[in-house]
């Protein structure tokens, strides 16, 4: 089954192509990376995936259904920025818990998914902390946990680790993978950390100057580069 399908999409600033022609069809469960250099168009095709970017051709289909024409919050998606905006008079369990109760789930079932999550997340002992009171890596997984609450479709995360340090980076990406095994949620994960995708995603995109280049396993992309510019980009994995 497909997750996600972008089909012939296009998408210019004026003159410049951010996107020309992309087509990519994401396999529900995957953790997919869309990995390229600054520029090649990886945030430009996850706003579009999400709505928060219409583009000038092309359609997206979530799950099946032409969600081409629907607003982001029509589409089932969790979002993850590089810097995410928690609520900051709200404590680290109603920061999660707020998608719920927006949506009027029962008190029960809300309690019961935010313990799950954060347990997942490894934040169970945090919940009545504010975000404040939060490391940099432990408020992005706050931010998972929170995107997560509402069971989207697909989780969509944009440079989610970008801020931060390497060491709480590559803890993150435990983090990440964990996740995605437990709850198996379709992840996109946009990033120019070659390290970063080969080690966290079972598919890896590579786009440069606004088209896929290759799409593959990090093992595919390694062994068989399709062409020069995917072995320099990867270049000689330590
Ligand atoms: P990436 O996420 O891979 O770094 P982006 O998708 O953000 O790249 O951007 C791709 C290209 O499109 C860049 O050259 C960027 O400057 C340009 N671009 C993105 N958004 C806009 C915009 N709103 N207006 C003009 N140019 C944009
Ligand atoms: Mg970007």
């Amino acid at each position: 089954m497909t997750a996600i399908s972008a089909i012939d999409v296009n998408k210019h600033y004026g003159d410049f192509a951010a996107l020309d022609n992309v087509s990519i069809e994401i396999p529900d469960g995957s953790l997919t990376a869309l990995l390229g250099p600054s520029g090649s168009g990886k945030s430009t095709l996850l706003r579009v995936i999400s709505g928060l970017e219409v583009p000038d051709t092309g359609r997206v289909l979530i799950a099946g259904e032409d969600v081409t024409a629907l607003t982001p919050q029509k589409r089932g998606i969790g979002f993850v920025f590089q810097h995410y905006a928690a609520f900051k008079h709200m404590t680290v369990r109603d920061n999660v818990a707020f998608g719920l109760k927006i949506r009027k789930r029962p008190k029960a079932e809300i309690s019961a998914r935010v313990d799950e999550l954060l347990e997942i997340v490894g934040l169970a002992g945090f919940q009545r902390r504010y975000p404040s009171q939060l490391s940099g890596g432990q408020r992005q997984r706050m931010a998972l946990a929170r995107a997560l609450a509402v069971e989207p479709k697909v989780l969509l995360l944009d440079e989610p680790f970008g801020a931060l340090d390497a060491k709480v980076r590559e803890d993150l990406r435990t983090w990440l993978r964990r996740l995605h095994d437990e709850v198996h949620v379709t992840t996109v994960l946009v990033t120019h950390d070659q390290e970063e995708a080969m080690d966290v995603a079972d598919r890896i995109a590579v786009l440069n100057a606004g088209r896929i280049e290759q799409i593959g396993s990090p093992r595919e992309l390694y062994e068989e580069p399709a062409n020069d510019f995917v072995m320099s980009f990867l270049g000689p994995v330590a």
